[in-house]
């Protein structure tokens, strides 16, 4: 394939973006600096260290960007270090293993099917081979169940507790939490992947205070560019995190999505997306009400977040996200907590509410989009191909 044909699949995939309404709980759009600060000449060069202790030269001029990315994510998330290098939330994940555990040594997190992350302890990944993994459950009501979780850790005293996941819809208590895994000695990770944006707005209580560490992905309500961070307040544990980051895992960094990441720290640190996330917690609140009215179930009776999930229980979730797909309605099939169903067809949908919200779609469209989505549930030949397209139209990403 020539450079043209690539040229004319990026033009098809931005068309596809700006004709579909993306519901997907992991995606975002990031603002047109963002990108554009992505795709510099730093693609060139290579930065491995940190600033001012660098294996390559001519580094001097990216140290600036990578200090002033570390500072800007500091203000943003109120920690005292941060790392701004991690090619993702899993490799985020994984410095923070390294740096806080011995093979073997056990970790106690909350299980892929109520929630939790691969990262956290999935057999098929890194952490499950590496560590021993022991899952806590949710409650009857779908929740954490602090006193539960605090049994197991006097039980099993595991080295690390992980919080923060994938598909969780409620608050966490962590200070309570906090409090708990402290007198068992053991570290607490907080994955703040999912809700960073809210936290980093005042609207998700921030767990800097409550956590060893924090690991978050830069892409998803932080509206960035894909990549991770990792925060702390806890010299001795950073600096081990550094080490961890490079050389621990990853040679050298990507300095433009460092670049690139902090435009979008920057962009966060503001009160336009404070106005954002607001907008999104009254979206995802209307969205999940209006699927409450149709009569369908979530697994808690509200969401705190972007997200929540939607129970079909014996319907082919992978039609309907094809279904859906066909009439420009993007989101992803989930596992629902204690789903006795497979991966490829899980019980749920999981909704998330950022990308239509930096759409700029308030009240009446997101009421809009629940009723169709209900409707092709129920019935597979409804066609509201139109009527997304004629939204998409009225509410571009990018004008
Ligand atoms: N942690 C959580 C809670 C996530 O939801 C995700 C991604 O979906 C990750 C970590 C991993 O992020 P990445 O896909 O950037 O590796």
């Amino acid at each position: 394939m020539n450079f043209y044909n690539f040229i004319n699949l990026i033009k098809l995939e931005s068309i596809k973006q700006e004709k579909t309404l993306n519901l997907i709980a992991s995606e975002n759009y990031s603002s047109l600096s963002t990108i554009i600060y992505s795709s510099s000449c730093y693609i060139n060069k290579y930065t491995e260290g940190y600033p001012k202790n660098r294996y390559y030269s001519g580094c001097k001029i990216f140290d600036i960007f990578e200090n002033k990315s570390i500072i800007e994510s500091q203000l943003l998330f109120s920690s005292l270090f941060s790392n701004v290098q991690p090619h993702s939330g899993a490799q985020a994940n994984f410095a923070v293993f390294q740096t806080l555990l011995n093979k073997n040594d056990k970790i106690l997190s909350l299980d892929l099917k109520s929630g939790g992350h691969l990262t956290h302890g999935f057999i098929k990944n890194f952490s499950a081979k590496i560590f021993n993994i022991i899952n806590y459950c949710l409650d009857k009501n779908n929740l954490i169940d602090n006193n539960y979780i605090n049994l197991i850790i006097k039980k099993e005293k595991p080295k690390l507790l992980i919080l923060g996941y994938s598909s969780y819809q409620e608050l966490i208590d962590w200070k309570k939490l906090n409090i708990i895994s402290k007198k068992n000695n053991c570290y607490i990770l907080s994955d703040i992947s999912h809700i960073s944006g809210f936290i980093c707005s005042g609207l998700i209580k921030n767990p800097i205070n409550y956590s060893d560490v924090v690991s978050s992905t830069t892409h998803k309500t932080l509206r960035g560019i894909k990549g991770g961070i990792l925060l702390s307040n806890n010299k001795n544990i950073f600096n081990k995190i550094n080490s961890s980051v490079f050389p621990g895992q990853q040679g050298g960094s990507i300095s433009n999505n460092i670049i690139s990441k902090y435009v979008s720290f920057k962009e966060a640190n503001n009160f336009n997306f404070i106005k954002y996330t607001k907008q999104i917690l009254i979206n995802s609140k209307i969205m999940l009400k209006t699927f409450f009215y149709r009569g369908y179930k979530s697994s808690t009776k509200e969401t705190i977040n972007h997200m929540f999930l939607i129970n079909l229980l014996n319907k082919c979730t992978l039609l309907i996200e094809k279904i859906l797909e066909k009439n420009g309605i993007l989101l992803n099939r989930n596992f629902f907590p204690n789903d006795i169903k497979f991966s490829k067809n899980p019980s749920a949908i999981r909704i998330g509410l950022s990308s239509v919200t930096t759409r700029k779609l308030k009240n009446l469209e997101v009421e809009l989009i629940s009723n169709y989505i209900c409707d092709i549930i129920e019935n597979y030949k409804k066609n509201y191909k139109n009527q997304i397209k004629i939204l998409c139209l009225k509410f571009p990403i990018y004008k």
